[in-house]
């Protein structure tokens, strides 16, 4: 039995322990952490969706309405109306046949990639992947081919070699921990040639890049040519969940064959309307991934200007890598103490060698916020002897956000109402609903 103990010491003799961090209150560009208020830099809320008054007002008027679980998986009882309006708004969105909701992103990789796949045939999957797809290799009966990253010419020798029992290639559409984009033009190519299915993962890559936020496949200009798209809800959707994108013969076999989607309970309907009232706001408001870009544009500039090196990615993630765990850890600590959060990525998430800070910019930061913060990473970086000297820089506070309703949001759990109090929905912030609910009933 192996000592647990032990493996403890062990993870943190090598730098790779991990400890929960405590954040108080929404998602926001500023939260409390662990008590202390402090610049995000690290969040998924890519569009500040999670924590836009209309988004939230969808999910909670939905959790009056249909309550709060789903009681089952989609198969026995769960399916609700909700959940098919859903469907086919992002079906809509992608252009595909048909879309097929998920417990998770995680769920959505493995489940597919196992249900796609069977023994004696070959998947192919990019070095950089996620865990989750990653991990539905592993599922999978398939032999999995691992790919240099993004090198379509290791991809091709690999296809050659399996003699036509290649069966899906898998990538990320945008790279989480890199925030570089798969050579989606390539890898149709050679899924064609080769006679192989094209899963692609956007969940880093919906609302923020491409047209009206429609992913990397849809900026390649591909969407009739992938046979998978994977989306999340979790992050520029501001939800939790995640979806598959297919024809309508694909979701039929994910329906009948996957076992993350047979065996788990169905979204809550809470989850479901907030990422519907999401859809509709990335779709009505391309603005916000314009400021996303602008802001990642700026961060860069500003990072550089502060003797880091962010040239590793065009897009809102930007990766700091500096090698090792420890010093990853440090740099972490350090912005931290100045007022910073960007979490420090170790193995197994990215290569030995390659820790690193991975910052995720948000629509909702300000200009100044952006600059304050590469320039707290940059000084940071310089004490630990991580950076070259800066040249001039710019020592802007952060300007202070005028108070709203949002910022005003309890940070702890508020009490329960009294008896005769009023109904959670008429607490509510003023205001139409971002989406009719009543379409979905
Ligand atoms: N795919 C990628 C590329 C991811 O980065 C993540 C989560 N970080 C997932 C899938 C899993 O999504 P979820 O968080 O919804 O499980």
């Amino acid at each position: 039995m192996t000592d647990i103990a032990d493996r403890l010491e062990e993870l943190r003799a090598a730098g790779l322990y991990r400890r929960l961090r405590l954040v108080s209150g929404p998602q926001g560009p500023r939260v409390l952490l662990d008590g202390r208020e402090v610049l995000l830099l690290c969040s998924n809320n890519y569009l500040g969706l999670a924590d836009h008054p209309g988004v939230r007002r969808s999910a909670a008027e939905a959790a009056m309405r249909w309550g709060t679980g789903a009681g089952a998986s989609r198969l026995i009882c769960g399916n609700m109306t909700l959940h098919r309006r859903l469907e086919e708004r992002l079906a809509d969105f992608h252009g595909t046949d048909s879309a097929l909701l998920f417990g998770s992103g995680y769920l959505a990789n493995m489940g597919t990639i196992a249900a796609l796949t069977r023994a004696g045939e070959v998947v192919f999957s990019d070095e950089y992947n996620h865990a989750s797809i990653i991990d539905g290799c592993r599922l999978s009966r398939a032999e999995t081919f691992v790919y240099h990253h993004r090198d379509t010419d290791h991809l091709a020798w690999g296809l050659r070699r399996a003699e036509g029992r290649g069966s899906l290639i898998a990538t990320d559409g945008l790279f989480s921990m890199d925030g570089d984009v798969a050579p989606i033009a390539e890898l149709v190519g050679l899924a064609r040639r080769y006679d192989c299915r094209l899963l692609v993962d956007e969940a880093h890559a919906i609302g923020a890049i491409g047209p009206a936020g429609r992913g990397s496949v849809a900026e390649a200009g591909l969407e009739e040519e992938v046979d998978v798209i994977v989306g999340t809800l979790g992050k520029a959707l501001g939800s939790y969940g995640a979806y598959v994108g297919a024809s309508r013969e694909i979701t039929e076999l994910l329906v009948n064959a996957a076992r993350p989607f047979i065996f788990s309970t169905a979204l809550p309907p809470s989850n479901v309307a907030a990422a519907m009232a999401a859809l509709k706001l990335i779709v009505a408001r391309p603005e916000r991934a314009d400021r996303l870009r602008r802001n990642a544009d700026l961060l860069r500039r500003e990072l550089a200007a502060a003797g880091m090196d962010p040239s590793g990615s065009r897009t809102h993630i930007v990766p700091l890598v500096v090698g090792d765990a420890d010093s990853a850890v440090a740099l972490c600590e350090r912005a931290l103490e100045r007022g910073v959060f960007a979490q420090a990525i170790r193995p197994p998430t990215v290569p030995d060698g390659t820790s690193r800070l991975r910052l995720t910019v948000m629509a909702t930061h300000r200009e100044a916020e952006l600059r304050h913060a590469a320039n707290m990473i940059g000084t940071a970086a310089r004490d630990l002897g991580l950076a070259t000297e800066a040249a001039e820089w710019d020592w802007e506070e952060p300007v202070s956000r005028p108070e709203s309703a949002l910022d005003r949001a309890p940070a702890k759990a508020p009490p329960p109402p009294a008896e005769g109090a009023p109904s959670l929905a008429s607490q509510m912030p003023p205001g139409p609903l971002s989406i009719d609910l009543d379409e979905a009933a």
